[in-house]
């Protein structure tokens, strides 16, 4: 019988790991808030970034904030399950906490872009990648633009890699429409912790 948590006992309660990727605005922040908010026992994987944060970020909770030579001496150590440069940045997850949850029994989940999921469908084929999508452009434009916390150059850089990240759609095994913050973290949680198949 299974908790609901990929917790349980018996051979197809294996946890597994989920990618959550999409683009910049689309809401993939509030969700894994929301998912926070209802599932505390998931592992949460806190990426490493060279990113400035944002006003509200803290250290250690939203990302690991480090300058780009401690990023590069992490790399060099083979620390990154994957890891990538988007929009002038450097993103990376670090690989033993992901290793840690999942050998304890605890579904993980990780929220990256896209080179970053293709690298771990190649590192980890197991894995699950959800596409977290936007109901329509014109709502992807209105929420990066309305979220304010880029300059118009970031916006429209970060605009132009979405057109790139909603084309690689059939690269996904789901995708999730984020028309609404608690249905869409809803599905996910299904996603996260529903049945997983045999190997
Ligand atoms: P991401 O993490 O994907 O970059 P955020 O979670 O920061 O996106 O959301 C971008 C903006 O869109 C925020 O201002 C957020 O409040 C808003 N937002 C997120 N989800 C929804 C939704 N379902 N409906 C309307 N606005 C949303
Ligand atoms: P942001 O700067 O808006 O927080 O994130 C920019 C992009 O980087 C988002 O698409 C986010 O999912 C992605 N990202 C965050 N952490 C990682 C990571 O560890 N690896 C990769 N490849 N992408 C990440």
């Amino acid at each position: 019988m299974s908790d609901g948590t990929g917790v349980g006992s018996g051979a197809r309660a294996r946890p597994r790991l989920t990618v959550l990727s999409g683009p910049s605005g689309v809401g993939k922040s509030s969700v894994l808030a929301e998912l926070r908010r209802m599932r505390p026992e998931i592992h949460f994987s806190v990426s490493v970034t060279t990113r400035k944060p944002r006003p509200g970020e803290i250290d250690g909770v939203h990302y690991h904030f480090v300058g780009l030579p401690e990023f590069d001496k992490m790399v060099a150590n083979g620390e990154f399950l994957e890891h990538a440069e988007f929009a002038g940045n450097s993103y990376g997850t670090p690989r033993a906490p992901v290793e840690q949850a999942l050998a304890s029994g605890k579904p993980s989940l990780l929220e990256i872009e896209l080179q970053g999921a293709r690298q771990v469908r190649v590192a980890m084929p197991e894995a699950q990648l959800v596409m977290l999508a936007p109901p329509s452009w014109e709502d992807l434009v209105r929420r990066l633009t309305g979220r304010g916390t880029e300059d118009p150059a970031v916006v429209a850089r970060r605009l132009e890699i979405a057109r790139e990240e909603l084309a690689a759609e059939p690269e996904f095994d789901e995708v999730v429409v984020n028309d609404d913050v608690k249905s869409a973290a809803r599905s996910l949680l299904n996603l996260v912790v529903g049945p997983v198949p045999d190997a």
